[in-house]
Formats: structure tokens, C-alpha cells, sequence
């Protein structure tokens, strides 16, 4: 047997189906129909009410309803009152336009209630392309998995990212980069999850510098948006380890920015498993030049994303907790989990330390 040959694998497949491309929020009516649905409730965000109920216009009486009360982490009690919506309404839909917060929400609605799920993302959390579900209540975040949690169509429209604000573009784009690059060492990976994350950090490499330089690029945009669907794919295709257990801790009990936490944390979670997963994580170390972690943390800088932990209010004392929680029920990771190494690479993100490995 040739040395590179692959190890026995689980595949998936690919699902949900994609419309990609400009000007694609022209065929959402269709997508509708082909679903067989006629009444969809439009969810998004409170800063994003406008593009919904523009949204709604075209639809005409396909469209029942807007309701902009997404909020970042899926909170319990938002998702219970958008349920009282959808029902009153007599829904047989969502279609979720907005980022991942919105995505959340009709995951949630759609577990709930059984409707079909329509999602137009506009940002690169990749939450659209995964059957999973975190959710908070009473200050804590759980995280599920389940095939009714999967939409059932999304259309990307290059268009709709083009103002998306550079920070939350880098942060983001360095969120959507953290699913890639765990999905290479996932312990259920496959050489097709692996092509998909290589390919994913290729292209986010290459746009997101760009669109730092020039936020309406055309090219780089819809680049960044297609890296951002590959890296959601490979999520949705594996599972998560250390970094996303940690992103979750902070998100779910400290009410940390999602977007802001991965890009702070990605160079010491990915440095941190260096050493266990070299091997795997060869593609991210060949797009960025260099050892993961310290490339990793000189791409952010780069980009100018947030770079340490106590720039989102967190305290040392804090530290101590996250560590505490992150490690009594830790996700499978390629380097095993002690608590005295995890608090101390919380103690290097607090600083905002480049990493070594
Ligand atoms: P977000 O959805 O909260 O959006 C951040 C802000 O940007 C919001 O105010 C939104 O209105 C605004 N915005 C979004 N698109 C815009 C655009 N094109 N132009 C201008 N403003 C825009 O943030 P996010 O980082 O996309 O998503 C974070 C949430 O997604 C978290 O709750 C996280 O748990 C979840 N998530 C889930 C998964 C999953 O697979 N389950 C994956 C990634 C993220």
C-alpha cells in the first residue's frame, strides 16, 4: 500500500443545494416554489430589517411576515417568541437573510416546527452548510446536531456582502477559516472534507487582504463568499474540537462577539494542536507561508482583527472559569485536553501572545 493512501473514511455527501453567484436573490421565489413551500416567514436581524422587507416585496404572498429580532448565540426566549410568529402567521417556511444569528434562528424555528429552511447568509460564519444548533439559556450554551436542524436551500448573493463592514468581514472570514482548519484533524475527516477545507483556506487567504485594501471588490467578495460555503461544508462534514468547544464556552457563558472570539482565539487553539496534527494541517501551513499558529496570528494582525481576550471584557478571574467548563466535557481533539495547558493558552489569548507553534 502506498504510503499516502487514504484511511477508511465516512462520507456524508454534500447537501444543502446552493445557488451561488450575483444578483441570485432573483431566483429565491423559485427556490420557494421548487421547495413546494407558499408561506414563508423572513428573518433577520435588527440592523438588517430593510433588506428583509425588501426582500418581502418581491416576494409578494409568498412572504407572510418579517420578523428582525435575531440575536447573536440563539437565545431561548427569542426563539420562543419567533415560534408564537410563525404559527400565528400559519408559516410553512423561513428564509433566513441575515448571518449566522439569523441562520440560528431558523434552525431553531425549523426544529421546533418542521418548516423548511430557505437561508440567504451575509457574512461567512458558514452556519447555513451544518446541521448544528447552538443554543443559549440561563447563561449557558449547548450545541446540537441533528438532520432536521439542515436547511434545505441556500442562495448566495455576492451582492449582499459587498457592504458588509471590513471588521466584521476579517472576523468572520477568520471564523469561517477556524471550520476549515478543524476540519482537517477531525476525528471523523475524510480526503473529501480535507479538499474542500484546503480549497476553502486558499481562497479566504487570497480575498480577505484584499477586500481589507478594497471592501467593494467584486472578485474578492465573491471569492471570500466561496471559500466561506467550502469552510461551512467542511464543518457541516466533520466534527469540531478544541478551538469551537472554547469559542462556545466564552459565547455561551460570557457573552463574547462569536466572530471576534474565533478570530481571537484561531492562532492559539490551531498552534496549540500544531504538534498532534502537523500532518493534517499541512495545507493551512502551505496557503499562509508558515507554522500555523504564528501564521495564523500575523494573517489577523494583518487584517487588523481584534488579536487578545481582555479587549472583550474579560477578566483573568474569568479565565479560570472557561478553563474549568472547557475541559469537563471536552469535544475530541487530536492533542489531549488537561486544564493546566488549556488556561494557560487562554492566558497567552488574553495577552494577545503570537504563538509559538
Ligand atoms: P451575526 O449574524 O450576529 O451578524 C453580525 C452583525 O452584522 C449583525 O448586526 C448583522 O445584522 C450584521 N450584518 C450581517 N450581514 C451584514 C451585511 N452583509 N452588511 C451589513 N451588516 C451585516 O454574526 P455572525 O458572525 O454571522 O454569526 C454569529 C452567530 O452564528 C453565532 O450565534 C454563532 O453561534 C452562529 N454560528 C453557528 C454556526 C453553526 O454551524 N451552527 C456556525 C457559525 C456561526
Amino acid at each position: 500500500m502506498l504510503a499516502d493512501s487514504p484511511q477508511p473514511f465516512t462520507f456524508g455527501g454534500l447537501r444543502p443545494r446552493v445557488v451561488f453567484g450575483w444578483g441570485t436573490l432573483d431566483r429565491v421565489s423559485d427556490e420557494l416554489n421548487r421547495l413546494g413551500r407558499r408561506r414563508a416567514l423572513i428573518l433577520t436581524g435588527p440592523r438588517q430589517r430593510t433588506e428583509a422587507e425588501q426582500l418581502a416585496a418581491r416576494l409578494g404572498a409568498a412572504a407572510v411576515g418579517v420578523l428582525a429580532e435575531a440575536a447573536m448565540h440563539t437565545p431561548l426566549e427569542v426563539t420562543e417568541h419567533a415560534l408564537v410568529k410563525f404559527r400565528d402567521a400559519e408559516a410553512d417556511s423561513v428564509i433566513s437573510l441575515g448571518g449566522g444569528s439569523t441562520t440560528g434562528l431558523g434552525k431553531a424555528i425549523a426544529l421546533r416546527s418542521g418548516a423548511d429552511q430557505l437561508v440567504i447568509p451575509t457574512t461567512y460564519a458558514g452556519s447555513e452548510m451544518t446541521d448544528i444548533l447552538g443554543e443559549t439559556a440561563g447563561g449557558a450554551k449547548t450545541t446540537r446536531r441533528d438532520p432536521a436542524i439542515l436547511p434545505e436551500t441556500v442562495v448566495y448573493d455576492v451582492s449582499l456582502t459587498v457592504g458588509l463592514p471590513v471588521k466584521t468581514t476579517t472576523t468572520s472570514g477568520l471564523n469561517a477559516l477556524a471550520h476549515a482548519a478543524e476540519a482537517l484533524y477531525a476525528k471523523d475527516g475524510s480526503p473529501v472534507i480535507s479538499l474542500l477545507a484546503a480549497e476553502a483556506i486558499e481562497a479566504l487567504v487570497a480575498a480577505l487582504p484584499v477586500i481589507v485594501r478594497r471592501p467593494r471588490d467584486g472578485p474578492a467578495r465573491t471569492k471570500a463568499l466561496y471559500g466561506a460555503w467550502l469552510c461551512g461544508a467542511a464543518l457541516g462534514g466533520a466534527s469540531m474540537a478544541l478551538h469551537h468547544k472554547l469559542c462556545h464556552v466564552l459565547g455561551g457563558s460570557f457573552n463574547t462577539p462569536h466572530a471576534d472570539t474565533h478570530a481571537i482565539m484561531l492562532p492559539h487553539t490551531i498552534g496549540f494542536n500544531a504538534a498532534a496534527a502537523g500532518r493534517a494541517l499541512a495545507p493551512l501551513s502551505a496557503a499562509l507561508n508558515g507554522k500555523p499558529g504564528p501564521a495564523l496570528f500575523d494573517f489577523a494582525a494583518k487584517l487588523g482583527a481584534p488579536q487578545r481576550l481582555q479587549d472583550l471584557g474579560l477578566s483573568i478571574a474569568d479565565l479560570d472559569l472557561v478553563a474549568d467548563i472547557a475541559t469537563r466535557q471536552p469535544y475530541p481533539n487530536p492533542r489531549p485536553i488537561e486544564r493546566e495547558s488549556i488556561r494557560e493558552l487562554l492566558q497567552d489569548a488574553w495577552e494577545g501572545c503570537r504563538p509559538q507553534a
